[in-house]
């Protein structure tokens, strides 16, 4: 029954990127149909179509980007570059690459970060990956709802650096909890995402010897916190 259930998680899977190639793949073709039945000769449609075809181009290569990502973690060939981190820069950067995103929907940020964290070993660029993920989930979480929170802070316990990423938007109901980290697992409520960014995030954590947890009211919103270790000798080389 291993094998059978194995074989059933294989076949979805399979069953599901399928669905998630198909329907870019289908909107890129229709487009350039268009295009090459006349829209091109049309400067404002054929504009928009290209836009449109890059538009679908980059979800195709995130998901690519991502399943790979996925495969190399679950087989153990991602090689992560451990460097000497400090926690509060990596805040600081990830907030930075959406902070034009954060005041466009007119969301409040506030970042609190112990100024006497450890630094920790960390890859770096990875970690920022996973942040920007989570705030880009908190983001879409708060879409259309101005004036809306996301609290971000950084603290130490007991060996371990916990960062939050906190939003008052719509949570997650009790159901959908323990699946929101499998791969493709999407609701249309948050964001446009193939539902693949926490399940790489859960993995990338672990991997760096940390985790990710989630926590969540339904209608008063939701904490992510993912936590590593901080640093200690024994892990510099
Ligand atoms: P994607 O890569 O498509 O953004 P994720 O794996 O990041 O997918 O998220 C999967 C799902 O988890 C979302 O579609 C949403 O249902 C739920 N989710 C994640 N973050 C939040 C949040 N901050 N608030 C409410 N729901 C969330």
């Amino acid at each position: 029954t291993d094998l059978r259930r194995l074989e059933l998680v294989r076949r979805e899977f399979v069953a599901n990127v399928s669905h998630e190639l198909r329907t870019p793949l289908a909107s890129i073709r229709a487009l350039a149909d268009t295009l090459e039945a006349g829209a091109i000769d049309d400067p404002e449609v054929s504009g928009d179509f290209l836009n449109r075809i890059v538009y679908e181009v980059d979800r195709l290569n995130g998901l690519v980007e991502e399943l790979l990502d996925l495969g190399r973690l679950e087989s153990g060939r991602l090689v992560l570059d451990y460097h000497r981190t400090a926690p509060a820069s990596l805040l600081g950067t990830a907030v930075g690459r959406l902070q034009e995103q954060i005041d466009a929907a007119g969301l409040t940020l506030e970042i609190e970060a112990d100024p006497k964290l450890s630094p920790a070993m960390l890859d770096t660029t990875r970690i920022e990956q996973v942040l920007i993920n989570l705030i880009q989930n908190a983001i879409d979480a708060l879409k259309g709802r101005p004036g809306a929170r996301i609290e971000i802070a950084a603290l130490e316990r007991d060996g371990r650096v916990n960062i939050h990423v906190a939003d008052n938007g719509c949570g997650i109901p009790a159901e959908n909890l323990p699946r929101v980290f499998d791969p493709f697992f999407t609701t249309k409520d948050v964001g446009e995402g193939m539902g693949m960014g926490l399940s790489v995030c859960y993995r990338m954590m672990q991997q760096m010897r940390g985790g990710i947890d989630v926590e969540s009211q339904p209608g008063a919103g939701t904490t992510f916190t993912l936590w590593f270790p901080s640093f200690t000798p024994s892990l510099e080389s």
